[in-house]
């Protein structure tokens, strides 16, 4: 057991009277901001934010990890920050705070900030991002653009050190050559920059341990690897309570930071540099090398073939750029080939290496040894899951990942293990809306290895009811749901012209103001151009025209009648309050699409639907729906153009989604719909 053990154990030993005393104080100090002057303080009173602070006063009091769900509106990051800042008042630890993007973590300073003035209790805020939000001023010494490098250091020199901070429009390309990528290693500890860089600054200040730290899932997911492995990490060793926000992301952000993946290119150039640190006269790692270049081209010849297959067979992962892995005799025996070559390379090149290599070529032959690692994790693909990705037909883009298959083994050994509690939060974090707390939040539990109750571990995990969203959707909103399309999968070309008039109806009906969500870039390009065709009086706009997300946001937020069609990031996260957002449609009910993630966990179920395909669909259509109302005045409609909803459907989810909708009004007549639209903007 690590230090950072005891010292949790010593902060909740129950046996310790002042600690207890303490926790008491603590809990009945949150109890007095939102059950006794929470008005005092300019704030309404909100039933859900109260019972969601308690339940978290209670949660960190008896030692206790603890999921709820937030509903939008009830002022879940106040019920968290408050309990917190009060822990950090009686026992002066860290306290952290995750969340999953940036825009988030800059809000969450602002209402930390709030929140200090009215407790009259300052406290430290360091806000903690990836390393590769930051830039190397090493690296930007190497460019060779004498304009643009001379540009960047004056730059830097004044103080800019993210992307942001440089120039809006700085190209990936060039940013990908300058951020800093693996901070840390040799080259940093030569860098005569080392004392000055602000990551070097920004990593001592992240361990300070008397603070609030506003980090993303990746760094913590990054730091309590670190935690597990090393026994430190990149935030303070003692942080015994932790909010995860925007939790219903948590485990596709823990699986993108397990993931490993590699090009030929990467694995290639890996090779090569790295043999040159070996003494190569009187040894075959030339030839050796030959055979391994031989060896990848033909392994990544078979996964684009594999490629090719599952485009041709126009399947739907074409989408999400990750395509089936098949583990034909074919490839397991070319990748028992590399493998066997990757570790001959590698050992030829630790045995010869040379006595003065610099660090960089250190590290390089350190990368190496992790890809000769990582290849032989291939053959093993019952505790990996493999896939791959490729950028359209870019046969070098090719990359062939993995990950491990036992996420939520993973996730439960890293974020609830003894050394800390964590309190899990966001606006869906539940399958369903009616029965236990097991069964409403079965899927996440299940997705995360969140221990419950009963579970022989130290620290048991507690599920709170799901908070109510305060907001008037009897009054502000209407849901209306067609039941008179074709079916969007078995006659897709007919439900796309005839969805896409109905769209327009609906346009004509909230004049424009509209935001319409779909689960595929094709079906979005395809009702694009037809409603472009149409000569609609909106201005369109799209998501995928490689504008920032921000930059669309500012433009439809200006331009009051425009409609946005967006994909992906779109459905979650983006707050646009008032009336140029009136009107949220949804294009088809976003069932996952089946790549080999959603396949892989298809396969460990009972009932495939009912239990994964639904739940990931219910999670995203209330992410989408909760797009509508922001705030108290917020009002207009929901759509959903997809018919299988529509009375007359047998479909066997009909009930769940409904039950899971924060709406309850529904309708499928235009009239009734245009009555009430009409009706809530002239009030
Ligand atoms: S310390 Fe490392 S990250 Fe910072 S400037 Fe130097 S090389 Fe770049």
């Amino acid at each position: 057991m690590g230090q950072a053990n005891i010292e949790y154990e010593r902060l909740f030993d129950s046996s310790d009277l002042s600690e207890r005393e303490s926790l008491r104080i603590m809990q009945q100090k949150v109890w007095g901001f939102f059950c006794e002057d929470i008005e005092k303080h300019g704030f309404s009173v909100r039933e859900g934010q109260q019972n969601m602070a308690l339940d978290i006063a209670d949660a960190i009091a008896n030692k206790q990890h603890l999921i709820v769900e937030a509903g939008v509106g009830i002022g879940k990051s106040f019920a968290y920050i408050v309990p917190l800042l009060l822990f950090h008042k009686q026992f002066k630890r860290p306290i952290v705070i995750s969340t999953s993007t940036i825009t988030l973590q800059e809000q969450l300073v602002e209402d930390i900030i709030q929140i200090t003035k009215i407790l009259n209790y300052p406290i430290r805020i360091v806000v903690a991002k990836g390393q590769t939000h930051y830039v190397c001023r090493k690296k930007t010494d190497e460019l060779s653009d004498d304009k643009l490098r001379c540009c960047l250091i004056k730059s830097i020199d004044n103080g800019a050190v993210e992307r942001a901070h440089l120039s809006n429009d700085l190209p990936d390309s060039i940013w990908n050559s300058i951020c800093i990528t693996n901070y840390g290693a040799k080259p940093c500890k030569n860098c005569s920059y080392y004392n000055e860089c602000y990551f070097t600054i920004l990593r001592k200040e992240m361990k300070k341990t008397n603070q609030a730290i506003v980090c993303n899932h990746d760094l913590l997911t990054a730091h309590l690897k670190k935690m597990r492995d090393l026994y430190t990490g990149l935030l303070p060793n003692e942080c015994p309570v932790i909010v995860i926000d925007e939790a219903h992301n948590l485990e596709e952000k823990v699986r993108s930071s397990l993931t490993r993946e590699y090009t030929k290119g990467e694995i290639i150039d890996c090779a090569s540099f790295a043999s040159n640190a070996a003494n190569k006269q009187g040894t075959d790692i030339e030839h050796t090398l030959g055979s391994l270049n031989s060896h990848l081209n033909k392994c990544y010849d078979i996964l684009n073939k594999q490629v090719d297959d599952q485009i041709n067979r126009n399947e739907a992962q074409i989408e999400t750029g990750r395509f089936f892995f098949v583990p034909s005799k074919e490839i397991m025996d070319e990748i028992q080939r590399v493998s066997n070559v990757l570790i001959d390379l590698n050992e030829k090149i630790q045995m010869h290496i040379k006595s003065n290599i610099s660090d960089q070529q250190n590290m390089v032959v350190d990368s190496f040894s992790e890809i000769a690692e990582y290849f032989s994790n291939l053959k093993n693909i019952d505790e990996n899951i493999g896939w791959i990705e490729r950028i359209e037909s870019n046969a070098t883009s090719l990359k062939m990942c993995i990950c491990p298959r036992n996420l939520s083994e993973e996730i439960n050994e890293l974020f609830f293990s003894a050394r800390h509690i964590c309190i899990l939060t966001s606006a869906t974090l539940t399958n369903k809306h009616t029965g236990s707390c097991e069964e409403m939040y079965r899927y996440l539990v299940s997705n995360i290895g969140f221990p419950n109750e009963s579970d022989f571990c130290k620290i048991k995990g507690i599920l709170a009811e799901p908070k109510a969203s305060p907001f008037s959707y009897d009054k502000h909103t209407l849901l209306y749901c067609a039941n008179d399309l074709p079916h969007p999968t078995k006659y897709r070309d007919e439900f796309i012209k005839a969805g896409s008039l109905r769209i327009a109806e609906l346009l004509h009906l909230s004049d424009g103001r509209a935001l319409i969500l779909f689960t595929a870039k094709s079906d979005m390009n395809y009702v694009y151009d037809l409603l472009l065709s149409m000569n609609l009086p909106y201005t369109l706009l799209q998501s995928n025209t490689g504008a920032s997300q921000e930059s669309v946001l500012a433009q439809f937020r200006s331009d009051r009648t425009s409609v946005l069609l967006g994909t992906g990031a779109y459905w979650e996260g983006i707050n646009i309050i008032g009336e140029s957002l009136t009107n949220v449609i949804v294009f088809k009910l976003p069932f996952p699409v089946p790549d080999p993630i959603i396949k892989d966990k298809c396969d460990k179920a009972t009932d495939p639907l009912l239990e994964i395909l639904v739940p990931e669909m219910i999670i995203k259509l209330n992410q989408g729906i909760g797009r509508l109302i922001r705030s108290e005045d917020d009002k207009g409609i929901v759509s959903i153009i997809d018919s299988r909803l529509s009375e007359g459907n047998n479909a066997p989810y009909r009930k769940m989604v409904w039950d899971s909708l924060p709406i309850k009004n529904k309708t499928s007549d235009l009239c009734v719909l245009q009555k009430f639209y009409n009706r809530v903007f002239v009030q």
